[in-house]
């Protein structure tokens, strides 16, 4: 569609990570945030799950090196999905993060972790040969850096102190989503909604074969391969002023806007702000759906900060110098986009289906230990089994140059399902 390049063209201020922390932590000697929060739900259908985990760690057996990650999997047709995303989604995430990296690669790394992991998750759910799918909405919390990674209609917000409410993911129904109903057209899929008898048309924008809402989940094998589970991921880094995170599934957002939501609990402890936005959400439409909240308040070590009403004095420093960076172009491979509000600068974001542009260009990551492994599912790969990300062919090792993440035969063969290259999965007995 060309607007990759369009994104390239605008994403205007190119900082490397690595650069932006280590200066940052010379000048600011930033802590950690103090983390606390709280998760409630309501159940209707039982196809709602979550996921909240404080206790990771980077480098196993070192508790500076420790990190959080909270989730939400609104599953659909059954919770098979559901359940298996919650448990295998984020060891697969990590798994595709090489060992060994400080806090500033690893952070780096993150956003294309979370597409293979994701997609490794799909595939091996898949294989399960059951039924069902899920939204998936992961949240990993490493100091002030928060990184969302999301397929379907769950939400994360993020209410940052002093500078707002803004919404971390985006929305995959195709009802609300153009770019996307173009891309499952292009791939082949059909956009149209269920009609009646004479004709009437009812409800939601669905996708056939299979009438899904969404255009992107994990598992629903039943439905066309063009329906992915490449998430949008999205990085920001909060100042040290802090703030809170809303993530919830739809039962909430059919409810309570993004704003309301989050003035419905302000000045109130996570847990309690959790139950609150629930009942909110309960009493403006009853309990037509799963209704799940986590609430995540990342709260400065020093207290006293968070009474300031804005930005604090030391934060123009900062901001001087990513100003200062701006007119610099960097050559680094991701996209750093800093939109230098003053509280949240948004160090990636990308929502592209194709693994190709997802997965990168990068050479030297894949190839850490002397050995390759396929991108997505982290098998072992021969010298001449891989295939390279951006190739359509099997990929010669001895005629040609590194090019890339490779993959195996299978994930390959995923790749050009999702990309609408094979027809559909859909297999009629
Ligand atoms: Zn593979």
């Amino acid at each position: 569609m060309g607007s990759r390049e369009e994104r390239h063209r605008h994403s205007h201020d190119l900082v490397p990570l690595a650069a932006l922390i280590s200066r940052e932590l010379k000048m600011e000697k930033m802590e950690k945030p103090t983390m606390r929060y709280g998760c409630a739900a309501q159940s209707r259908k039982g196809e709602d799950y979550f996921l909240m985990k404080t206790d990771c760690q980077r480098v196993p057996g070192n508790p500076s090196t420790s990190f959080s990650v909270f989730g939400i999997f609104d599953g659909h047709n059954g919770n098979a999905a559901a359940i298996f995303s919650r448990d295998h989604l984020l060891n697969y995430v990590l798994g595709a993060i090489p060992p060994g990296l400080g806090q500033d690669e690893w952070l780096q790394a993150l956003p294309r972790a979370l597409v293979a992991g994701f997609v490794k998750t799909d595939k091996e759910f898949q294989s399960k040969g059951k039924t069902s799918g899920t939204t998936a909405t992961l949240v990993v919390v490493d100091g002030w850096t928060v990184t969302v990674a999301s397929v379907g209609d769950s939400r994360c917000i993020l209410d940052a102190h002093g500078g707002g409410v803004s919404v971390l993911t985006v929305d995959h129904r195709l009802e609300e989503n153009a770019e996307e109903r173009a891309r499952v057209t292009e791939s082949g899929g059909e956009v149209g909604r269920l009609s009646i008898f004479g004709g009437t048309e009812i409800g939601p924008l669905r996708c056939w074969p299979g009438g899904l809402c969404l255009s992107r989940s994990i598992g629903d094998m039943d439905v066309g391969e063009f329906i992915v589970p490449v998430p949008y991921v999205k990085q920001v880094k909060l100042s040290n002023g802090g703030g809170r995170l809303i993530i919830a599934s739809d039962g909430i957002w059919d409810a309570l806007s993004s704003e309301i939501a989050a003035k419905s609990c302000r000045g109130l402890p996570a847990e309690l702000a959790s139950r609150l936005v629930v009942k909110e959400a309960l009493k403006k439409r009853g309990l037509k759906d799963d209704t799940t909240c986590i609430v995540v308040d990342m709260i400065p070590p020093n207290c006293t900060v968070q009474s300031t009403p804005s930005a604090p004095k030391k934060y123009n420093k900062l901001q001087a110098l990513f100003f200062r960076k701006k007119s610099c172009k960097s050559a680094h491979k991701l996209s750093k986009k800093l939109s230098a509000v003053g509280i949240v600068e948004e160090l990636f974001e990308e929502g592209s289906a194709m693994l190709s542009e997802r997965l990168g260009n990068d050479d030297s990551n894949n190839q850490t230990c002397g050995f390759f492994v396929c991108a997505i599912c982290q098998a072992d790969l021969a010298p001449n089994e891989g295939i390279s990300v951006h190739a359509g062919s099997i990929f010669s090792m001895s005629s040609t140059p590194w090019q890339g993440p490779f993959l195996c035969t299978d994930c390959h063969d995923k790749k050009n399902a999702m990309e609408g290259k094979r027809p559909s999965g859909v297999t009629v007995a």
